[in-house]
């Protein structure tokens, strides 16, 4: 095989890039994938060498090379600056906050933000010192009214969790940076394959690679990817400061996710928008909560920004007690009842956001269900909702 250059492999199509970035069998005794490299401590040829840190990797902690071959591959999807890696999605969503923000800054959050990345603006910001406000996901260009002379920061979902509401991001990103406010975006939704974030104006983009990239409910994995080499190197130093370094299994088994995460997305995105179809025809439905359909409020902004859908979304089912929603969940067989999703099989849970919503409470007048459409066929899917419905009915 003749080794491409820098320039020749971006010249290659996404697909193809995808297949090749972060492999080459000359260094891998000429097998396909990279090796798992486990190590802690690095070995230094001599004295001088050591008091340099003069190596390639110095310490288990500071980069791995199955680390680099999963950040060669992201960098390739994701198209910014640089990509770094994290234990959780959660902590890729923490890292960027505690990386550029300081005691006195000021933060703003969509109201539909990941709960737990609520949880830590409300418990841990405000020890650092560091303000938080929540804002209408449809606020688009009027965010601009939000801002303090010290908000230093716009977090942004789109769609959001559980909820679903797009976001102008666009939009967001240029009344934000008129003010040189960073734009912070969790991505995970849509990944870089649906959604060019740091082209749309993210500065600093979030994917929770648990979800599609690992694929399979077998990883926990987060990616936080920068736009600019200045913003790059601040995240790393944090990155570096904090210790947040993953396992190379994780990072074998995601790249390993990421290979075929384009073919998994082109057969559940259909199978997502064909299923939430389905049920906006269902008497028992009010409401289904998915951009791509042409009656969801979002639809628009989906279609002019994102060239491509996830199997997430949610329903709202016609008013009726939580026991109605619990007799139609409790009987599936197809669909398991847990939190996550972005891998092969197809779950189903309830949620409640009006607890914790604080700028935009979401009209719901039933019971509310998040699902994840699978890999399994369509027909026993349906059939197993149907069935559901069936329950749902009867204990109305
Ligand atoms: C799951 C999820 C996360 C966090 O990922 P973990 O790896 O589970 O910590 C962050 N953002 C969104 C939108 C998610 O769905």
């Amino acid at each position: 095989m003749k080794k491409l250059s820098p320039t020749e492999f971006s010249h290659l199509r996404e697909k193809t890039r995808l297949v090749l970035a972060g492999r080459d069998p000359a260094d891998s005794y000429g097998f396909v994938n990279p090796p798992i490299v486990r190590g802690s401590t690095v070995i230094y040829p001599n004295t001088e060498d050591f008091l340099a840190r003069k190596s390639r990797y110095t310490y288990g902690t500071q980069g791995n090379p199955t680390i680099d071959a999963l950040v060669a591959a992201l960098n390739t999807m994701e198209g910014g600056a640089g990509v770094l890696v994290c234990s959780s999605g959660l902590m890729a969503c923490t890292l960027p906050l505690l990386a550029t923000l300081s005691a006195g800054d000021h933060l703003l959050v969509t109201d539909s933000v990941y709960r737990p990345q609520r949880n830590f603006c409300d418990k841990m910001l405000p020890k650092l010192g560091i303000s938080v406000d929540y804002y209408d996901p449809a606020i688009g260009a009027d965010i601009a009214s939000l801002f303090k002379p010290n908000t230093r920061a716009v977090w942004t979902e789109a769609p959001g969790s559980q909820t679903f509401e797009m976001q102008d991001i666009p939009a967001i990103a240029a009344a934000c940076h008129a003010r040189d406010i960073l734009v912070m975006m969790d991505n995970t939704w849509a990944t870089p394959l649906f959604f060019d974030s740091h082209k749309a104006g993210v500065d600093i983009s979030v994917q929770a690679g648990t979800k599609y990239y690992a694929g399979h409910s077998d990883v926990l994995i987060g990616t936080v990817s920068a736009r600019t080499p200045e913003l790059y190197a601040k995240l790393k130093e944090a990155w570096s400061l904090l210790g947040i370094i993953i396992a190379p299994e994780d990072a074998f088994l995601t790249l390993r996710g990421i290979r075929t995460m384009q073919i998994r997305l082109k057969e559940q995105m259909p199978a997502g928008i064909a299923m939430a179809q389905w049920l906006e025809a269902r008497p028992e439905v009010a409401r289904v909560l998915h951009p791509a359909l042409p009656s969801d409020p979002g639809h628009a902004l989906w279609k002019r920004d994102f060239t491509g859908a996830s199997s997430l979304f949610a329903i709202e089912l016609q008013p009726a007690p939580m026991k109605a929603a619990a007799a139609m969940l409790d009987g599936l067989s197809l669909f398991g009842m847990g939190a996550s999703w972005g891998g092969y099989e197809s779950l189903a849970l309830p949620f409640d956001c009006a607890p914790y919503r604080t700028a935009t409470v979401p009209d719901f007048k039933g019971p509310t269900i998040r699902l994840h459409i699978g890999l399994e066929d369509i027909e026993d899917l349906k059939a197993d909702l149907d069935a559901g419905f069936a329950r749902f009915r009867a204990a109305m």
